[in-house]
């Protein structure tokens, strides 16, 4: 039976030592009012709908706050442009068109450029790291003030882990052949890009392909293979590069409107947010299980030609990266105290992944 009808059913006051365990009457009136509580939201996602992963992971989210609140808080999933375009999620949720979104903090730069040191850092950290800052070295705690003005409470909600660099029809050999591409990247990758000579141009996922197809633009980086197979990108362009120098995770994030969570009560604030830390691994999960079946397939079915990037064109994107992030950190009062975490907690990992991760990688 879910608690909510149990409750009901018992009445609060056989309970005792539970949750609306209260002794003066009003307060157990209260307390049991609140119990049966119920809250309709809508999430509006950058997604489209049931996309793999990422859709998919927006439904997950739902569905767990649904079932660990045994029912009082029903999201209804909304793919891009069902509700609101894609790139206007951040708007929807600030102004309680919707009471959650699901997106990228990147997609949000020309509003609040510090946005961007939440979603993906060009050489930055991976998802490892990037949730121990979060979660334990003071950057979720930032990334809260930095929101709170702009009436919303952010969650990571989805690591995609190291991406693959994109697709472009044709080799990348040199910096000559960075000049003049018009590429889909979004976020600080894209500045880099455009400093490195290229045009770089922000797309909702659902014209990517598109835009591939037609020569709109000349190449895309979209997420990693488990993501690009379902996306069909190699339909439209045949090189195929890593690392992902730009993303070496994004992190999605889970934002709320603030006077929706304010309204809940605590159990369920806390419901919301363990669903989110729970969504933001399964995701990361489900990426790492599935993204090399999909890269075989890409290469053995569908002759994708798999490059790596030369070094000295990462060497120039990296140059231009530690510029782009010194600029964004000076630009306000909380973007310099958000680099400068960010910074000096990368620094520390590092050291510490470097004789850990790095040096077991390189002994198994
Ligand atoms: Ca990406």
């Amino acid at each position: 039976m879910k608690r909510r009808n149990l409750i009901k059913a018992i009445g609060a006051t056989t309970l005792t030592g539970g949750l609306v365990a209260c002794k003066p009457k009003q307060q157990e009136c209260s307390d049991t009012q609140e119990q049966n509580q119920s809250f309709e939201w809508k999430m509006v996602t950058a997604w489209p709908k049931n996309f793999p992963a990422l859709g998919t992971g927006a439904n997950f989210l739902a569905k767990t706050i649904n079932e660990m609140s045994g029912g009082r808080i029903n999201i209804t999933v909304y793919g891009g442009g069902e509700l609101v375009p894609a790139l206007e999620v951040f708007d929807a949720v600030s102004n309680g068109t919707a009471e959650m979104g699901h997106a990228a903090s990147y997609y949000w730069k020309g509003k609040v450029p510090e946005a961007q040191f939440f979603g993906a850092i060009p050489f930055g950290m991976n998802a490892q790291e990037m949730n121990a800052w979060l979660y334990h070295g003071g950057g979720l705690e930032l990334w809260t003030e930095l929101y709170q003005k702009h009436n919303l409470v952010p969650f990571p909600a989805g690591q995609t882990g190291v991406q693959m660099g994109g697709w472009f029809n044709k080799e990348i050999n040199t910096l000559e052949d960075i000049q003049g591409l018009v590429m889909r990247i979004p976020g600080l990758g894209g500045d880099v890009l455009k400093r490195a000579g290229g045009s770089p141009k922000l797309l909702p996922g659902s014209e990517v392909f598109t835009s591939l197809q037609t020569g709109n633009i000349d190449a895309t980086e979209w997420v990693g293979p488990y993501n690009d197979l379902a996306f069909g990108f190699y339909q439209a362009a045949k090189y195929y590069y890593y690392p992902g120098w730009h993303e070496p995770t994004a992190c999605l994030e889970a934002t709320i409107n603030k006077e929706a969570y304010d309204n809940l009560p605590d159990d369920l604030k806390q419901i919301v947010k363990i669903a989110c830390m729970a969504s933001n691994q399964n995701m990361l999960s489900n990426f790492t299980a599935k993204n090399n079946n999909a890269l075989e397939t890409l290469i053995n079915e569908h002759n994708v030609q798999l490059r790596q990037y030369p070094t000295a064109v990462l060497e120039e994107f990296k140059r231009h990266a530690n510029d782009v992030l010194n600029e964004l950190g000076d630009s306000s009062e909380i973007g310099n105290r958000i680099f400068q975490s960010y910074k000096s907690f990368a620094e520390q990992s590092k050291d510490w992944l470097d004789i850990s991760e790095n040096a077991y990688f390189k002994a198994r």
